[in-house]
């Protein structure tokens, strides 16, 4: 009897444990589903491509406080710098020196280690390649240094202090050409600026950015979206005049460019603006098609508003010497009056300002420094060559 018992009592025992192994590893798998919820990978995902931020992240970004505010919502980083690092709060010396790490990086650091070691021949081979390799141009760069090493010896120049000083001097001198000053209306009618480039060099972020400044600064601005060839460049300009609320004039892609170009006048005069900006072509099938549409939008405007104030090129610094390339095709379309240069903060060449206004001959007017709203600038010859050269022990 008591073995019976035994065994019944131990049978019992068996399956009570058995039972509450099978709970025990049941509910730990269910709590390990809920500690890694499928959204919440999900949402962290597009974080990873905060470095690259395109249309996107911007399309979402002043949604984002209103529509999901519990949301992470990585795209706010990449449109409010103006919040984190208000312009008013820092000079233009500081901006240039902060956003141009890559070029200091490259090029300043490579001259003061040559000539930390000695004024010698090599060393001045050496700023030749340096030069060249920051996209300053054979032929300016030669001349740099022709010129830095004349002075260097009238000047009894020995050691690297010295030689920065003059390169300064020089990169300074060199970059001094042209008009940079943007030209306004002087009777009364709307300022009108055609703005015309490639696609992605950055063109419809530099509108959008001026359009905040001017805004800013109190000035009535009208954008017009005349770069018809594709829907998301509309539907971009759009998000750009609505984060700095103003007026957009746009119609449906493919409309023609040229009437988007006259209605937006029309809109800008009617409304007393004080500047008007007209997005044009970025891309089109071919040379002569550009130049029929720019050429048609610059004449309807002219007929209008007379000659316009300006006509600005956007390339983007980090293509060097291809940008060079592709803005050809514009100069003969256009009479273009100045520069914007993009992504000077992308690239280590920064040099490739002297290559474009040495080759194409016109003035860079406005820089890009970043992809956030305040993040142009007017260059500045002399803040951009103290930033390349800026936190130089030898300086
Ligand atoms: P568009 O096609 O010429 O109108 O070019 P977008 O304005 O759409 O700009 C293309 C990309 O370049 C976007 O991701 C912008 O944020 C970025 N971008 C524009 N300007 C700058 C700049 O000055 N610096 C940096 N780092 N990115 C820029």
């Amino acid at each position: 009897m008591s073995e019976i018992e035994f065994l019944v009592i131990g049978g019992v025992a068996l399956i009570a444990v058995i039972g509450l192994l099978v709970g025990f590893v049941s509910r730990g798998r269910r709590s390990e589903t809920l500690e890694a919820p499928p959204v919440e990978l999900e949402e962290r995902t597009p974080e990873s491509g905060m470095a690259v931020p395109e249309a996107p992240p911007r399309t979402a970004a002043p949604a984002a406080p209103a529509e999901a505010p519990d949301a992470p919502a990585p795209a706010p980083e990449v449109v409010e710098p103006a919040v984190v690092e208000p312009v008013e709060e820092i000079t233009l010396a500081e901006r240039f020196r902060k956003r141009l790490t890559r070029t200091r990086n490259r090029l300043g650091s490579s001259v003061a280690d040559l000539f930390g070691r000695g004024v010698t021949d090599e060393a001045w081979e050496g700023l030749e390649e340096a030069l060249i390799g920051a996209d300053v141009g054979v032929e300016a760069s030669l001349a740099i240094v022709e010129e830095v090493r004349r002075r260097a010896k009238d000047e009894g120049v020995t050691e690297v202090g010295g030689v920065v000083r003059l390169l300064k001097e020089e990169l300074e001198r060199t970059l001094a050409v042209g008009d940079r000053s943007l030209a306004r209306a002087s009777d009364g009618e709307p300022t009108v600026w055609l703005v015309t480039g490639v696609n992605g060099t950055g063109k419809t972020t530099s509108i959008g950015k001026i359009a905040a400044h001017e805004k800013s600064i109190g000035h009535q601005v009208v954008l017009a979206a005349a770069d018809t060839f594709r829907a998301a460049a509309i539907d971009q300009l759009k998000l750009w005049a609505e984060r700095s609320d103003v007026r957009l004039v746009a119609k449906e892609p493919g409309a023609d460019p040229a009437s988007v170009a006259y209605d937006g006048y029309m809109a800008a005069k009617a409304t007393d603006a004080d500047l008007y900006i007209v997005d044009t072509a970025g891309r089109l099938h071919n040379k002569s098609e550009l130049m029929d549409e720019l050429g048609k939008v610059k004449r309807v405007l002219s007929k209008q508003a007379g000659e316009l104030e300006e006509t600005l090129l956007v390339l983007d610094a980090t293509t060097g010497q291809n940008g060079i390339a592709q803005a050809r095709a514009f100069l003969d379309a256009v009479d273009v009056t100045g520069i914007i240069l993009t992504k000077l903060d992308g690239t280590a060449k920064g040099g490739v300002v002297i290559a474009i206004q040495r080759e194409l001959g016109l003035p860079v007017k406005l820089v890009g420094l970043g992809e956030g709203i305040d993040d142009l600038a007017e260059f500045d010859p002399h803040a951009f060559v103290e930033a390349i050269f800026a936190d130089l022990a030898v300086a």
